[in-house]
């Protein structure tokens, strides 16, 4: 194979604005197929990093490497948070998965991830299809989420964590878990937000739905009896929980102001804008259900899934989001915080006690 596998050792990495603890980043280069990419292992402490491999088109190395440290961060605490004996990693190919993406490139891909020797496990990401990792499998055991290692689309523990982590919630602000009458905005009804509703409405919800996508509206005006608003509006309307469930960055200066639900709690990733944001919802006596805590069933699908195996232990893991979340929750009273940070110290807390794995 044509490649370069090197660790960078440059200033302009050690000074990178995104640069914290990471313990290694490797630049892959592949002459043959094209393949450039970036694999970021942030922290291996509690166990081997697993994050996915993104495929976009960044505009500049810069960028990708900017997104491969952001992510595996943000892989270390997820993990971390969700209990799971694994620590964060993300790797970015630099492509248009429309145009450039080959069985060779996924391959060549797949390749590298076995020279890091299991330090980094890697999964679907944005761009990545489930045939684009039978590829990388041909090459390495250490991936998550193929056919012969996984549950399948991780999309339905991410709904059932959702819908826990919303009766959590509610049962923190009102003092009872139950949905029945209770209202509910559903911003996204993509894989995970239509499922989210469906278990919503058979928990005797009323859901208020929107999409910019109409036939998914359509379906949920027909199966669970929605209330359907201009997606611009879901978090203005009078409801109980607001749960965005498409884009992030949709908490900001602007649209906080706006919010009449007493909870925000949904699958999207990246919810706030800026950390200032989740201390403007705390201020507003608004009940933040902090994103990446809620939706950790498909991470933990993932994680966990094993060839042949059941999915029990993966659906208790995932139902033990609701447990989690309450416990942020009485935790961010107690030391009045707002639910983020508490989740933030949870898993550093979580890190912290665990001793850094022998490389041999
Ligand atoms: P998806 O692409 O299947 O669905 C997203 C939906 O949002 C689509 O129906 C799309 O039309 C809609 N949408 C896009 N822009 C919108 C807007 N401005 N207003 C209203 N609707 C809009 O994605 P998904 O897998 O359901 O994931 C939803 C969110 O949850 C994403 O932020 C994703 O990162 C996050 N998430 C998903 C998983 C998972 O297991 N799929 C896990 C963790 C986090």
């Amino acid at each position: 194979m044509n490649a370069i596998h090197t660790t960078v050792h440059h200033t302009a990495v050690f000074d990178h604005p995104e640069m914290e603890d990471h313990e290694n980043i490797v630049i892959v280069q592949d002459a043959n197929t094209g393949l450039k990419a970036i694999i970021a292992v942030h922290d291996t402490r509690l166990g081997p990093a697993l994050g996915g491999c993104r495929i976009w088109p960044y505009a500049t190395p810069s960028e990708a490497l900017n997104d491969a440290l952001r992510l595996s961060r943000g892989m270390t605490y997820k993990n971390s948070l969700a209990g799971l004996e694994l620590g964060g990693g993300k790797a970015v190919i630099i492509a248009d998965p429309r145009k450039d993406k080959s069985e060779a490139l996924m391959e060549a891909f797949g390749r590298h991830v076995e020279r890091l020797s299991g330090t980094y496990i890697t999964a679907e990401d944005v761009g990545v299809s489930p045939e684009d990792m039978e590829a990388v499998a041909r090459h390495t055991d250490h991936v998550r989420g193929t056919q012969a290692t996984g549950l399948g689309d991780p999309s339905p523990y991410t709904a059932l964590g959702v819908f826990e982590g919303i009766k959590a919630s509610v049962a923190h602000v009102f003092g009872d878990p139950s949905l029945s009458g209770r209202t509910v905005s559903v911003q996204g009804l993509g894989h995970v937000g239509f499922d989210v509703a469906r278990q919503l409405h058979e928990a005797g919800a009323n859901l208020i739905v929107s999409d910019i996508h109409k036939p998914a509206v359509e379906k949920a005006v027909e199966a669970f009896g929605a209330k359907n608003v201009d997606p611009a509006d879901a978090h203005k309307v009078e409801a109980d929980v607001f749960a965005p469930c498409a884009l992030g960055a949709g908490l900001n200066a602007r649209t906080i102001p706006e919010i009449k639900a007493r909870i925000v709690a949904g699958a999207a990733n990246n919810q706030l804008q800026t950390p200032a944001d989740g201390m403007a919802l705390k201020n507003r006596g608004i009940l933040y259900a902090p994103d990446y805590a809620i939706n950790a069933g498909g991470v933990i699908s993932i994680a966990l899934a094993k060839p042949g195996g059941n999915d029990l232990e993966v659906r208790n893991k995932t139902i033990a989001i609701g447990d989690t979340l309450t416990r942020i929750y009485d935790r961010a009273v107690r030391e009045n915080a707002a639910p983020e940070q508490i989740a933030d110290r949870m898993a550093e807390e979580r890190l912290s006690a665990a001793r850094p794995i022998e490389v041999s």
